[in-house]
């Protein structure tokens, strides 16, 4: 006997292939079944008919490290279908905290997490200390984090020091669990780095099999440099290239999305692993 067959509900798998009516068996957590019509008994039934069954959302882009120590049950992300969030977007990320910096950190990131401590931590303390939360999680690394750990809020290039222990904490946060790095650069101080420093760490992700998204440059008068700025990385380095939230701000730049998608497009022709992400609604927001 199953334990749960969702009955008469419009099957959207997730592979890209339309849906279709179907009951769904599942036993032991995982699908047993997908037919048609089942016969298979179970010992509960869920009438879906009228309604979408389909794999758990992914929410690539959320700054939810902010409010699941304070909600981890996240309610508001389950009635959406959401059941992986990433997290650590846009360059903040409330790990690393380095002895002697995290006040620093808190007086960065505290207007948005007011409820956080903002406590001295490495990125594995951090991982372990991370709540159990009723979703999963990615959890990147923010660039902008992993400069304020070095250079601060300082308007410059960093040395080939601060550069190599940003290196170093980025290694050390992969090897504790991130997946990736997020970028800011519109915001201080990712806003302060070059190319040679975001490709140096992308480097790293490399090395490592993880990923890199940015909040890009800019996203009005000067997004299709941005969006190149981006690919660069991809194309200097190999590693896998998330464009956040992409859109065009500014009326003058209205109607410049096909130009940017082919942009991404040729990008992927030449074999560079380049994804973008958008808002699911019509506004624009910033992060
Ligand atoms: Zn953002």
């Amino acid at each position: 006997m199953d334990d749960l067959l969702i009955r008469g509900g419009l099957v959207i798998d997730g592979t890209g292939a339309p849906g279709r009516e179907a009951d769904v068996s599942v036993s032991a957590g995982r699908i047993g079944a997908i037919a048609p019509r089942s016969e298979r008994p179970a010992r509960r039934v869920i009438d879906a008919r009228g309604q979408v069954v389909a794999p758990g959302f992914i929410d690539i882009h959320t700054h939810s490290d902010f409010t699941l120590p304070l909600n981890p049950r996240a309610e508001s992300k389950i009635r959406q279908g959401v059941t992986l969030e990433v997290v650590g977007n846009c360059g903040f990320s409330v790990a690393p905290a380095l002895p002697g910096r995290a006040a620093m950190l808190r007086e960065y990131l505290a207007s948005s997490a007011p409820w956080l401590p903002f406590g001295e931590t490495s990125f594995a303390d951090y991982v372990a200390a991370f709540p159990s939360t009723a979703l999963n999680v990615i959890l990147q690394v923010g660039h902008n984090t992993l400069r304020l750990m070095t250079a601060g809020m300082d308007n410059r290039a960093v040395t080939g020091d601060e550069l190599a222990t940003m290196e170093r904490l980025l290694a050390e946060a992969l090897a504790a669990g991130a997946w990736g790095m997020s970028s800011g650069l519109f915001t201080a101080p990712g806003a302060y780095a070059d190319a040679a420093e975001i490709h140096a760490l992308a480097r790293v992700l490399r090395r490592h099999g993880a990923a890199y998204s940015s909040h890009i440059r800019d996203e009005a008068n000067h997004v299709t440099d941005a969006v190149r700025e981006a690919i660069a990385v991809a194309e200097a380095t190999g590693v896998h290239v998330q464009i956040a939230h992409l859109k065009l701000s500014g009326v003058d730049n209205w109607g410049g999305a096909a130009r940017l998608l082919d942009e991404i497009a040729a990008a992927r022709r030449r074999g560079l692993a380049v994804d973008c992400d958008a808002y699911p609604y019509d506004t624009a927001s910033n992060p």
